[in-house]
């Protein structure tokens, strides 16, 4: 199955169970969180007509070349008086315009004479300085549509329209379950064929930075019945997302409880690392089985889970942001799946991890980012690609 379907597909299962439950947040505690609501603008913003420097208001059309009288000084935060015919007000940034000004000449410009008169030293024009009324936005205009994620520049967005609070989607409930008789947790001691659990940190933390609520689900043996009792015991997340036990007609225990209470599908993707996927639902809970290879466990996560995740909360761009950048390797040999591997970028081109190994996940600790191949394709150095930035996937 080509990435780009099996995206689709996940996608469209994503919008047909939206979360709709929503809370409000104060803008402080929203940090991350998905907008359900859009904000609207209920003033004009800036409400009126100010100041772009400090220096000088006046009226063009009052002033033949003459000095001007300061008949009054306005910082930002005060009210101003109109401004009286054939004089200049003192005004700093910020501050309102008086009525009857229509140009800003900063302070730089100009000669303050002995008895409180002041010269204006370059041509003016209309409009100078001054910041107009709704410039930024006006009254009624939508500012941030409903599915747009909260970081600091939305969030201090939403405060400069005055909204203390907002209408966010509820995180959404994802258990991480990490199957293998193998697996073993930090700390333990490993006994033989054992190895750590890695992939259950690296979900988990994820996650949490996606801003899941995370059900960590431990470790799950390879095992039927244990299988069929601990996904029961999940009946109120809004997600499994497993690791491991997908590899094809060997014990699936995970395929054979979704099989017998739920609905079970099967992807072999097109790419490399990350072949085999699950997805399905038991007892109407979604599950999506990734391939258990922490690398694999990585590349199908970022490019399918988390986008899936999003959109269920109502997230419309999903897509990561990815750079076009010139390879700083060769690539020989055309494979007939598409190719993610760790890379970095190093002066400017994009670099590979020498070994691509599905189980190393090293490999992406070294790289900031996942270069890809496509399929069929060879590259010479200097050969144009598609760079991700985990920067894109990680939050
Ligand atoms: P599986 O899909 O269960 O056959 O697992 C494929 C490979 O990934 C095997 O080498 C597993 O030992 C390894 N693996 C599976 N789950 C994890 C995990 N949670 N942490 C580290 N390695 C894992
Ligand atoms: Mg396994």
């Amino acid at each position: 199955m080509p990435l780009e379907l099996a995206l689709e597909r996940l996608l469209g299962m994503a919008a047909a169970t939206p979360l709709l439950e929503r809370e409000s947040l104060p803008l402080a505690d929203a940090q991350g969180r998905i907008l359900a609501e859009t904000l609207v603008c209920r003033l004009d913003m800036p409400p009126w007509p100010n100041s772009a420097m400090d220096g000088y208001a006046l009226r063009l059309g009052d002033w033949a070349g003459e000095p001007l009288a300061v008949t009054q000084r306005i910082f930002a935060g005060q009210a101003p008086q109109p401004l009286a015919a054939g004089t200049c007000a003192r005004i700093f940034t910020g501050a309102p315009l008086p009525a009857g000004a229509d140009c800003v000449e900063m302070q730089e410009n100009v000669e303050v004479l002995d008895d409180q008169r002041v010269l204006f030293k370059q041509p003016l024009r209309v409009g100078q300085n001054i910041r107009p009324q709704g410039q930024e936005a006006r009254v009624g205009e939508s500012i941030l549509a409903s599915g747009t994620r909260l970081g600091p520049i939305e969030l201090g967005l939403a405060a400069s329209l005055g909204a203390p609070r907002v209408e966010v989607c509820r995180r959404i409930r994802v258990a991480v379950l990490s199957t293998g008789d193998e697996l073993v947790e930090p700390g333990q001691p490993l006994g033989p064929g054992q190895i750590y659990n890695s992939n259950r940190q690296l979900l988990c933390s994820w996650l949490e930075r996606l801003g899941c609520e995370v059900i960590d689900a431990g470790i799950l043996p390879d095992d039927l019945a244990q299988t069929r009792m601990r996904l029961a015991q999940l009946a109120a997340v809004d997600l499994i997302l497993s690791t491991g036990g997908v590899s094809v007609g060997e014990a699936d225990f995970l395929g054979i409880a979704l099989r017998e209470e739920g609905e079970l599908t099967f992807w072999k993707l097109a790419i490399k690392p990350g072949k085999p996927l699950t997805v399905g639902h038991f007892r109407g809970v979604p599950v999506i089985g990734l391939p258990g290879n922490p690398a694999s466990t990585l590349v199908t996560f970022a490019l399918l889970a988390r986008p899936y995740l999003l959109r269920r909360q109502g997230v419309l761009e999903v897509a990561p942001l990815a750079l076009q950048v010139p390879a700083g390797f060769t690539w020989a040999k055309p494979g007939n799946r598409r190719e993610y591997l760790r890379g970095r970028i190093e002066q400017g081109r994009a670099v590979i991890y020498p070994n691509q190994s599905s189980g190393v996940l090293r490999s992406a600790a070294w790289a900031n980012g996942l270069v890809e191949v496509l399929e069929g394709q060879t590259l010479a150095a200097g050969d144009m690609l598609r760079f991700i930035p985990f920067s894109e996937l990680l939050g």
